[in-house]
């Protein structure tokens, strides 16, 4: 079966290793912990307001140095830790991740009563409270999520990156080096607009159940690199050199451009929070739909659909499905299927949850003004 799925390179560890595998996740999770603790911080006033004081919370962001430390740390091997071993050991750390996100899901939800009319289940997965920090909010867990799925995700696709040059040298695929350097850029970026990150989905919405631990430390941190556990194993795809052209300029194109598309929403939204009357970027004039003391933006690229940022994610996923040249390969596409399903569902999440906040009227006009949920002209 291993075989056949085309992963059995991710299964040659010894007895050793593979325990070591086992507990990688919680000495990265102990370091990471240590380094968002010491390592000097930005305090600003969040998105979310705390109902004990009726004001925004406040976070401490270190993301961008946490992460460069980590970059560091795993390219100098100041560790000992060989380069490619995260990738070679991912099997085993998503089970001993998985292990140890359960068991901190269970703390954090039985720590807390209960919520009226939920039931076990649901209280596991959702969670029973939306904010966890410590030390005076010095630590927040959900921002603590973000930058240890977000650095361990880049970590992990560089370290395939690595093992795909010493198995095959020479005879590399340059895709799987850019699949690594788009990722990393990402990652860069999203901590450069680490403070938009307030501003977002699971920051306002989310409990903090197994779907946000698991989710945000294994899902985001080690399984997103899915694509890369088939397609590390293959070596340059062989085309000719118009075609290699051709195949990576058209996938760093269609990256940038779902990039530029979700960078630009998720900061014309920031901006319009911030400062509802500002232009974004001095040209977008930001016109709304006023629902009480709430203002449903509609101007820009929120006027071509009611998540357009979701639109831009789609298309960077499909520029990771081709970027390995091996588009009849399942595996490149693993990242896509799961883009594309988690936020069609995620839209239609949203959408009731806004409704509800801004009221059913005003959302109404809000669709009908916007009449789009994804993409413009289909869906
Ligand atoms: P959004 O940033 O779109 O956040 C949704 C919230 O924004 C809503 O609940 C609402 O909250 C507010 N909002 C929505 N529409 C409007 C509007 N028209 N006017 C004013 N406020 C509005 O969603 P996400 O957090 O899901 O996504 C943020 C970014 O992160 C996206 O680019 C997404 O693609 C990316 N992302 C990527 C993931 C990945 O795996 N690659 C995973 C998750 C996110 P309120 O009204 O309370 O302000």
């Amino acid at each position: 079966m291993i075989d056949w799925l085309g992963i059995s390179h991710l299964f040659e560890l010894s007895e050793t290793e593979a325990v070591a595998g086992f507990f990688t996740p919680l000495i990265v999770f102990a370091a990471f912990f240590l380094a968002q603790m010491i390592l000097p911080g930005k305090w600003v006033p969040g998105y979310v307001v705390d109902p004990a004081t009726g004001e925004p919370r406040r976070y401490r962001l270190n993301g961008i140095l946490v992460f460069a430390l980590a970059l560091i740390v795993w390219a100098f091997e100041l560790t000992g830790m060989p380069r490619d071993w995260f990738y070679r050991s991912s099997v085993y750390a998503v089970a001993g991740g998985t292990v140890f996100a359960t068991i901190f899901t269970l703390i954090a939800v039985y720590n807390h009563p209960k919520r009226e009319k939920r039931n076990f289940i649901a209280d596991l997965w959702d969670g029973r409270v939306r904010e966890l920090s410590f030390f005076g909010d010095r630590f927040d867990v959900k921002m603590y999520f973000y930058v240890v799925g977000g650095t361990m995700f880049s970590l992990n696709a560089l370290s395939g990156a690595v093992y795909h040059y010493e198995k095959f040298g020479a005879d590399s695929n340059p895709g799987v080096f850019l699949y690594a350097a788009f990722f990393t850029f990402y990652i860069l970026d999203y901590f450069v607009f680490e403070r938009v990150q307030l501003y977002t989905y699971d920051l306002i919405h989310e409990g903090l159940g197994f779907k946000l631990f698991w989710g945000g430390l294994i899902v985001y941190g080690w399984l997103f690199i899915l694509p890369l556990w088939g397609m590390a194993a293959h070596p340059d795809p062989g085309f000719s050199p118009a075609w290699t052209n051709a195949w990576l300029i058209g996938t760093t194109a269609l990256f940038l451009f779902g990039w530029g598309i979700s960078r630009g929403a998720n900061l014309q939204k920031y901006t319009f929070k911030r400062w509802p009357e500002r232009k974004f970027l001095g040209l977008v004039e930001p016109r709304y739909i006023e629902a009480g003391e709430r203002r449903i933006l509609c101007s820009g690229l929120w006027g071509v659909a009611r998540h357009f940022n979701y639109m831009g994610e789609g298309f960077l996923a499909l520029s990771i499905a081709l970027v390995f040249g091996y588009p009849g390969n399942p595996w490149a596409w693993t990242y896509f299927a799961f883009i594309v399903s988690m936020f069609v569902w995620r839209q239609v999440v949203d959408d009731r949850q806004c409704a509800e906040k801004y009221g059913p009227e005003k959302w109404a006009e809000y669709r009908a003004r916007v009449k789009y949920r994804i993409c413009p002209g289909i869906y």
